[in-house]
């Protein structure tokens, strides 16, 4: 039988582990700081029948209910540098603050993260999302994910896997679909550039790039600032980001669309054509609408927020999908596209299946 974690704790408020700021409380709860804390809790979970949930800065989930099982919130730490010809192998830990990390790796000459700086969260939830910002995607520089596989066809055993494998995709990966609370990610492997290249195809970057020199400290300056220009604080208004992912549609539908809506924004993207979901939630005239407790910012209309914060009341996690349900059903009345919700969902419904697998 396996031993119960030796920091294991029982009913722990999760408000304060996401970014929304939603209450939910976890049945069991460890704060995993070493490989070896993450390997015991995923066997006692298994041993106890229990189902697992990872947490690391809580920034993309929707904590929809109490956690019935064990939430492993990730904390294991660690960086470490192999120079390998023009690059570099950077592995860390999975609970490595991801804009920390951004920050240090441009105070070590090492470049490729400098325009995803300021995204909350961990290095081991960047795989998850494939996080992406102002043209950089993680793909670009992932090399492989080291973790645990969860539920049945656990062994205990350390696996790797490399970018392929991690199937990586617009704001998507393995981890999200197949893999989903079925693997646990430990350390992340990153190779990075000592020579900086610059990537500003992005237009809202470029904009503010287009005189004098470029180098990695600049880029990571602007996107930090025109960040904190149009989002959010967490802090101070608890969200998850951009609610919605950018829905892409074929040639015929997008034509149809601007033939109606001549001013409609669009982007070419690997399947078709990319168009902001904040553009269709905008014109859908929800942007700065307030239901209640929740509601739609009014600078940003893919954010969606919990106006009430720490104050919130039981429901607001309902209240606010049944916001993002009804924003879902203007977008697909309007322009027949489907809106498709970015962070992950958790509740008592995901528990069980979590466990049947
Ligand atoms: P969590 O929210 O804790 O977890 C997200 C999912 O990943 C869950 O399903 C969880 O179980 C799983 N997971 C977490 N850690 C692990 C692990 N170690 N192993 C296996 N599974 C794990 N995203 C972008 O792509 N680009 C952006 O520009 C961006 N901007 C944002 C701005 C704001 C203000 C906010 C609030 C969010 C933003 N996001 C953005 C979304 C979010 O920050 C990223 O998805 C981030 O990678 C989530 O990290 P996290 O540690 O908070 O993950
Ligand atoms: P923005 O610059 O106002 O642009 C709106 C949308 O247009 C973005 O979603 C972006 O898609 C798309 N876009 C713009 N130029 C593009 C190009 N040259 N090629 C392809 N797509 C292009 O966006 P914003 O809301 O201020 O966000 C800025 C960046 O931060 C974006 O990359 C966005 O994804 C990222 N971000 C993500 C989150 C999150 O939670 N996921 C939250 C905040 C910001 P992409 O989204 O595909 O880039």
């Amino acid at each position: 039988m396996a031993a119960a974690p030796h920091n294991l704790r029982e009913h722990v408020e999760l408000q304060s582990f996401n970014t929304l700021a939603l209450p939910a409380r976890a049945r069991y709860f460890v704060r995993a700081e070493s490989v070896a804390d993450v390997a015991a809790s995923i066997a006692w979970s298994r041993a106890q029948a229990l189902p697992l949930l990872v947490l690391g800065g809580g920034s993309n989930v929707v904590l929809r209910g109490d956690w019935p099982g064990l939430v492993l919130q990730m904390a294991v730490h660690g960086r470490h540098v192999e120079l390998v010809g023009d690059h570099a192998l950077l592995t860390v830990g999975a609970g490595e603050n991801w804009h920390e990390l951004v920050q240090w790796s441009l105070r070590e000459h090492l470049y490729g993260l400098e325009n995803l700086t300021l995204i909350p969260g961990t290095a081991g939830a960047a795989p998850v999302q494939n996080i992406g910002a102002y043209g950089v995607e993680l793909h670009r520089v992932l090399e492989c994910v080291r973790g645990f596989v969860v539920g049945d066809n656990a062994n205990g055993e350390l696996v790797e896997l490399g970018v392929a494998q991690c199937e990586l995709g617009y704001r998507d990966s393995i981890f999200k679909r197949a893999l989903r609370d079925r693997f646990v990610i430990v350390e992340v492997v990153l190779r990075l550039a000592r020579t900086f290249a610059p990537v500003v195809d992005y237009p809202a970057l470029a904009a503010l790039l287009d005189d004098g020199t470029v180098d990695a400290e600049r880029i990571e300056r602007t996107v930090r600032e025109l960040r904190q220009s149009k989002l959010p604080d967490p802090v101070v208004l608890p969200n998850a980001g951009s609610f919605f992912k950018n829905p892409v549609i074929d040639a015929r539908h997008f034509a149809e669309l601007r033939a109606r809506h001549p001013d409609i924004p669009s982007f070419a993207a690997p399947g078709g054509i990319k168009v902001p979901a904040a553009w269709l939630v905008e014109r859908s005239g929800w942007k700065g609408r307030r239901v209640g407790d929740v509601g739609v910012h009014d600078r940003q209309s893919l954010v969606l927020a919990n106006y009430a914060g720490r104050a919130a009341t039981a429901g607001v996690a309902d209240r606010l999908l049944e916001l993002a349900a009804a924003i879902q059903a203007d977008v697909s009345r309007l322009f027949a596209v489907a809106l498709e919700i970015e962070p992950a969902v958790y509740g008592d419904r995901t528990a069980a299946a979590n466990v049947e697998r």
